[in-house]
């Protein structure tokens, strides 16, 4: 039977652990027909980003088109796009697309704080890639750069989701994981402004967390490209990124990937 296909518009990650490989890797994983649009080459491993390169926006465009117009696409998601021009020439392809689930990981800077958007291009996050999304899914850190909201708890966490909400994405995943405290669990909120699902999940003492978020994104795009309503969308990835995380491994000498054996 064919799988529904999904599509990451993403940068690749020659480690291995996180971009266009964890995206693929978790669509495999969750038995969905993976495909990619690569923005940007990185130069990455275990200990950081060590190059970036970024794709010319007619590559980009011709990716999109090829697969598009072919292959057909039920769920699209979202991840590093490097620049402003890169940025707004996602968002005009995926404005020519309505109806697909647009799945937006607002990725700003690696958990190495290697920076993977430049700075000018937050704008154009806010205002053309934001309004587009069916779920934004940003952590903390990419709430404060995105809306200038600092989260501390619970309550900063709702603030965030509405600061998020008024761009105009339909639903806000906000990713409670760097949250101060250490605390025993890791909470997320989910939100469309009227309906509130707090998911919660232990927090494993593992520092190989690399690939977390591309992962998450990943698998609600391929729940949703099922079919799936966002909240079950999203229930369903946050138990595949939990499990994910628990297993992830050491590699090289720096932070080990999430695993997508488990
Ligand atoms: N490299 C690429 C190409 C990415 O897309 C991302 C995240 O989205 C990262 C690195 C950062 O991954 P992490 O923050 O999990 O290290």
């Amino acid at each position: 039977m064919t799988p529904p296909s999904v599509l990451t518009v993403a940068g690749s990650d020659s480690g291995g652990g996180a971009g266009i490989q964890a995206d693929l890797k978790t669509m495999l994983a969750l038995g969905v027909h993976g495909m990619s649009v690569i923005t940007a080459v990185t130069a990455q491993n275990s200990r950081g980003v060590h190059g970036v390169w970024e794709l010319p926006e007619e590559a980009v465009r011709a990716q999109y088109r090829a697969v598009v117009d072919d292959i057909g696409v039920r769920a699209v998601k979202t991840g590093m796009l490097a620049t402003a021009a890169l940025v707004e020439t996602v968002a005009g392809l995926l404005a020519g697309t309505p109806g697909t689930p647009v799945v937006v990981d607002p990725v700003g800077v690696s958990k190495h704080g290697d920076p993977l958007l430049a700075a000018s291009a937050l704008e154009s996050v806010r205002t053309r890639l934001l309004p587009l999304a069916t779920v934004a899914t940003p952590n903390l850190d990419e709430v404060t750069q995105l809306t200038g909201v600092v989260v501390e708890d619970e309550d900063g966490m709702r603030r965030a989701a509405d600061a998020i909400l008024a761009y105009g994405p339909r639903w806000a995943l906000i990713k409670g994981g760097h949250l101060p405290g250490g605390a025993a669990e890791v909470v997320d909120l989910l939100t469309d402004g009227t309906e509130e699902h707090w998911l919660r999940a232990p927090r494993y003492d593992n520092r190989h967390t690399h690939g977390t978020g591309c992962t998450l994104a990943s698998a609600v795009a391929a729940g949703l490209a099922k079919g799936l309503p966002v909240p079950r969308a999203v229930e369903e990835a946050k138990a595949y990124v939990t499990g994910a995380i628990a297993a992830g491994f050491a590699l090289g000498s720096g932070i080990g990937p999430v695993d997508h054996g488990w």
